[in-house]
């Protein structure tokens, strides 16, 4: 038997609860894992509140990410006792997720845990923190590197935001911060960020083409700021845009593109290739502060999801909050 967080859907409307399942219950792949940890991140939180067409099955434990230890293995990669890590592959959407003392997946959706980050590490970064790297190495791919001027973040103070403020700083980017929530400017600040900007600021139309400010941006918010934002890239800019937090739509012009040789990099974590995935791990072990990460991430107990979840899609959660299933 495990705890989960399962999620219903029948003529009396959507629910979340906390429940008690049976191993049967598990869905089928061929390698089940004890959780040790997982997260809530803003597709969680849109899955369990149901404010987003997140989940495709019902009953569903959500969890778009866990790590955890083997149990039990017919994938010859892995064996019982390994710890590893999961993201996307639309666990936690149409597939079991994390959320859950156990979770049984396809092994290739898996990776190895990347020392030396501990399983309670690898959630506090989770797929909010893997998402902001992949930004990262999509800036560096574009040729933006700390010379070029400075870089921009939005959403700062939500996960993706806060990891991305805090690796692009370590790396030597002069990094400005874009929130909502100024009473958050000395937790950006003891990030890295060197300038914090009010949204208010963004998120008013535009013109197509504004002062040439930024070398690169990481963009988690979509709509009016991330039009903005594309007007006002220095030429050959890019922006890195992963998020939606503001909205789906992007009223903007093809003006930074085809006047300043804009790049707008779409970031997608769900279906990422394997060897993108280890490059992310891999250089979030060497480029992310490990004191920075601390400082970002709240626990809370299983049973909190489910209203920390209102808290999040309402933009009032900072950084990273990491559940604890089977800490062992
Ligand atoms: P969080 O809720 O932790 O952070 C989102 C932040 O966006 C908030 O903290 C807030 O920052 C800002 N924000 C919230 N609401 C609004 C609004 N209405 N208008 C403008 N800004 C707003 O979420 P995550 O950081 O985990 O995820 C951010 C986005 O990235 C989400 O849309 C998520 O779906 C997406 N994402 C995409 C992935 C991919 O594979 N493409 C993977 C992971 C996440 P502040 O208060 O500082 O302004």
């Amino acid at each position: 038997m495990f705890e989960a967080i399962l999620i219903e859907k029948d003529s009396d409307g959507h629910r979340a609860r906390l429940s008690t399942l049976g191993d049967e219950r598990l869905p089928p792949g061929d390698v089940t894992v004890r959780v040790a940890y997982s997260t809530l991140n803003y597709k969680d939180a849109l899955a369990i509140t149901g404010k987003g067409p997140v989940v495709r099955s019902f009953p569903m434990v959500p969890g778009i990410d866990f790590a955890g230890v083997v149990e039990h293995s017919d994938d010859p990669a892995y064996g019982v006792g390994d710890s590893v890590v999961l993201n996307g592959w639309g666990v936690g959407e149409q597939h079991w997720g994390g959320l859950a003392g156990k979770a049984r997946v396809k092994g290739g959706w898996l990776v190895p845990l990347q020392p030396p980050f501990t399983p309670r590490q690898a959630m506090a970064i989770g797929t909010a923190g893997y998402t902001a790297m992949l930004c990262v190495l999509a800036l560096e791919r574009h040729g933006v590197a700390p010379g070029r001027g400075e870089v921009l973040v939005t959403g700062a103070a939500g996960g993706v935001g806060s990891v991305a403020v805090a690796v692009l700083s370590k790396l030597g980017y002069r990094v400005a911060a874009v929130t909502g929530r100024p009473e958050e400017a000395d937790y950006l600040a003891s990030l890295g960020a060197k300038e914090i900007l009010d949204r208010a600021q963004f998120s008013q139309p535009g013109k197509p083409l504004s002062k040439e400010r930024w070398a690169g941006a990481v963009d988690v918010v979509g709509g009016q700021v991330l039009a903005n934002v594309c007007s006002a890239m220095m030429y050959r800019g890019t922006v890195a845009a992963c998020g939606l937090a503001g909205g789906m739509s992007l009223p903007a012009t093809v003006a930074p593109f085809i006047l300043r040789g804009v790049t707008l990099a779409g970031i997608d974590s769900v279906m990422c290739p394997r060897e993108e995935r280890l490059a992310a791990w891999w250089r979030l072990a060497e480029d992310l502060d490990p004191d920075k990460l601390a400082s970002i991430t709240e626990e809370i107990a299983l049973p909190d999801v489910i209203p920390a979840a209102e808290r999040l899609v309402a933009g009032r959660i900072r950084g990273r909050i990491v559940v604890p299933l089977a800490p062992g």
